[in-house]
């Protein structure tokens, strides 16, 4: 450590931390730490009015803490950040500062600043500008060296933050198993189909369909078998469907939604029919096994409906369920259609329309 005057307690401090940079805590989560140990170094910008300044910040920083781009041209520093976010910038421009913040859309920046003179004055003006730190030009190189580590640790953070989030969304919305959407993504979304279909006046069509005798299954082939028979009978269902427009939800442990947006009755009851067949007529192949599944299916279909009309969604599900339960009970593999009860037909026991072996 530097003895002397110039040393301030803040050197000392940050001189501390570059030597020895924190180790991640226990309690952080291990997938964390492999993230911040796998992720490349951050870019960053580096623009500098003054090329003296440049080359010495492009001489302490190596390749291994952040990736350098040099800028001596305003206007090109700027499009760079527009075209291609870099996560660290370190500039002598507050004027550059100012518009990058002025620009700056769904992801902020790491913005050191470097003054002429490391003065309060100069700092606050920095601060002020938008930069998050600051640095005067003729620092002492292991200062240099922390207030860039110190950014880097922010960028890295960030990242680590910004990927956390997109696997947490998208795990809470996907079936692990199956990859089909989750009972979660189901109960909420659900509903929004069915008051899409309502304020444009159009069909929508729910099918429930659960796996017979599963239980038989998982006793003979083990659990693994079973779960591989999961992922093959969801993948049966999504490939006999429209892609991007019906969608296949896994909301049970071996029962599943298949939801048919702008599909009237009698369309939907085809797709039924046509995924019973594909479950029942093309054997699973499981450990080196052939084995021979099917599915019992129960259809509720929704004509036009009055916007507003309330909890449709949820009697949409009842409905389709009692059409399943029926398709149970009178032997399975088979599928049972219903309309969903409109103020002409009885609210309380919505008619069958259709079954089929
Ligand atoms: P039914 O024809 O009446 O539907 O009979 P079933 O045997 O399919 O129905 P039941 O509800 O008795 O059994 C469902 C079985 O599904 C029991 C459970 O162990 C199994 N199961 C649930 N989730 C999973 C899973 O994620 N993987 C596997 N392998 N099995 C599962
Ligand atoms: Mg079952
Ligand atoms: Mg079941």
């Amino acid at each position: 450590m530097r003895a002397g005057g110039q040393t301030t307690v803040i050197q000392r401090i940050l001189e501390k931390r570059a030597e020895k940079p924190p180790q991640i805590q226990e309690d952080t989560s291990a997938t964390i730490a492999v993230m911040l140990r796998v992720l490349p170094p951050p870019r960053a910008l580096l623009f500098f009015a003054d090329d003296a300044a440049l080359a010495r910040f492009e001489d302490v920083i190596t390749a291994d803490v952040l990736e350098i781009e040099s800028f001596t041209n305003e206007f090109e520093a700027l499009n760079s950040f527009t075209a291609d976010f870099p996560p660290v910038i370190i500039t002598d421009s507050l004027e550059l500062i100012r518009k990058v913040r002025a620009r700056q859309k769904d992801r902020a920046p790491f913005i050191l600043y470097v003054a002429d003179l490391d003065e309060g004055y100069e700092r606050e003006s920095g601060l002020i500008a938008g930069a998050d730190d600051c640095i005067g030009r003729r620092s002492p190189e292991r200062e240099l060296h922390a207030r860039i580590g110190a950014a880097r640790r922010i960028a890295e953070l960030e990242a680590v933050l910004r990927i956390a989030l997109v696997e947490n969304r998208k795990l809470s919305t996907t079936d692990d198993l199956t990859r089909v959407a989750s009972r979660r993504f189901f109960t909420k979304h659900f509903p929004r189909e069915v008051e899409r279909a309502a304020r444009y006046g159009r069909a929508l069509a729910l099918i429930l369909c659960d796996i017979d005798h599963f239980k038989n299954v998982n006793d003979t082939l083990g659990h693994a078998g079973g779960d591989v028979i999961l992922r093959e009978f969801a993948a049966r269902l999504q490939d006999g469907l429209r892609r991007g427009i019906d969608w296949v939800a896994r909301i049970g442990g071996e029962e599943f939604a298949i939801v048919l947006p702008e599909t009237d009755y009698e369309h939907a009851l085809d797709v039924a029919r046509k995924l019973r067949m594909v479950v029942a007529n093309r054997h699973f192949d499981v450990q080196n096994r052939r084995v021979e599944i099917t599915a019992s299916f129960g259809l509720c279909g929704l004509g036009t409906i009055a916007p507003g009309a309330r909890k449709v969604a949820e009697n949409l599900v009842k409905v389709a369920d009692a059409a399943l339960y029926r398709s149970k009970n009178t032997g399975r593999n088979r599928v049972t259609a219903t309309t969903y009860p409109t103020d002409t037909q009885t609210k309380k026991s919505p008619r069958n329309r259709a079954a089929d072996q």
